[in-house]
């Protein structure tokens, strides 16, 4: 039987990191992230729903979507979040159970899903574990920082902005703790895999 194994935690914890050290292993990871870029694509549903809320003017002129400036509204205000979410969360849903189906069907032993929202938009029914990758605020917002280039004020605003880390560390089935270097993470997260493999 497959072990489908939920990945989550905050903005720059380290979730990509961590699927690609399953994905390195032959383990295979749907990726939320990856599917909200996909389901962009010039002309899709998205895309025209997208325009009807947000205007022409989140658009670059060749008809591609502007992310910079849909970002920069997004970031700004809640509602416009929200607003967001609602035309791309059912979407992406879709295709990730979909592919989770597929997989299953393929038994393979362990899949992954790296979900950035998936304690709030209730995927938990979809997994049978739950794993969260932290690192203590400071170091998150430093990473934040230094992984885009943007200011504490910003990072800070971006942290702030999603569920506390903290609440869903105490969430989790499996805590990953990310604070030290990215040989220790290889380290950690390969002895979750060999149990996930021994179940
Ligand atoms: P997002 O929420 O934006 O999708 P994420 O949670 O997937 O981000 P990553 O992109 O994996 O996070 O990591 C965030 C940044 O921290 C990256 O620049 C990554 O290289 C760095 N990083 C991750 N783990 C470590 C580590 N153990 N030591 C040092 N840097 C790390």
């Amino acid at each position: 039987m497959t072990v489908v194994l939920g990945i989550t935690g905050g903005i720059a914890t380290g979730k990509s990191t961590v699927s690609e050290i399953f994905q390195s292993h032959n383990i295979p990871v749907i990726d939320a992230d990856q599917i909200a870029r996909e389901i962009m694509m010039p002309n899709s549903l998205a895309l025209n729903q997208i325009k009807k809320v947000f205007g022409s003017e989140v658009f670059c002129s060749n008809g591609e979507l502007d992310r910079q400036k849909l970002g920069q509204i997004i970031f700004y205000s809640q509602e416009k979040r929200q607003q967001l979410n609602h035309i791309t969360g059912p979407l992406i849903r879709k295709i990730i159970l979909s592919r989770r189906e597929e997989y299953l069907k393929e038994k393979v032993p362990v899949l992954v899903l790296d979900i950035p929202l998936l304690y709030e938009s209730n995927y938990l029914a979809y997994v049978d574990l739950t794993l969260v990758v932290y690192v203590p605020k400071e170091l998150q917002l430093k990473r934040l920082m230094e992984r885009d280039g943007i200011t504490k004020e910003e990072a800070m605003r971006k942290i702030t902005s999603q569920m506390p880390i903290e609440k869903k560390k105490e969430l989790a089935d499996i805590v990953v703790n990310n604070e030290y270097d990215k040989a220790e993470l290889v380290r950690r997260v390969e002895t979750i895999i060999s149990k996930l493999l021994q179940k």
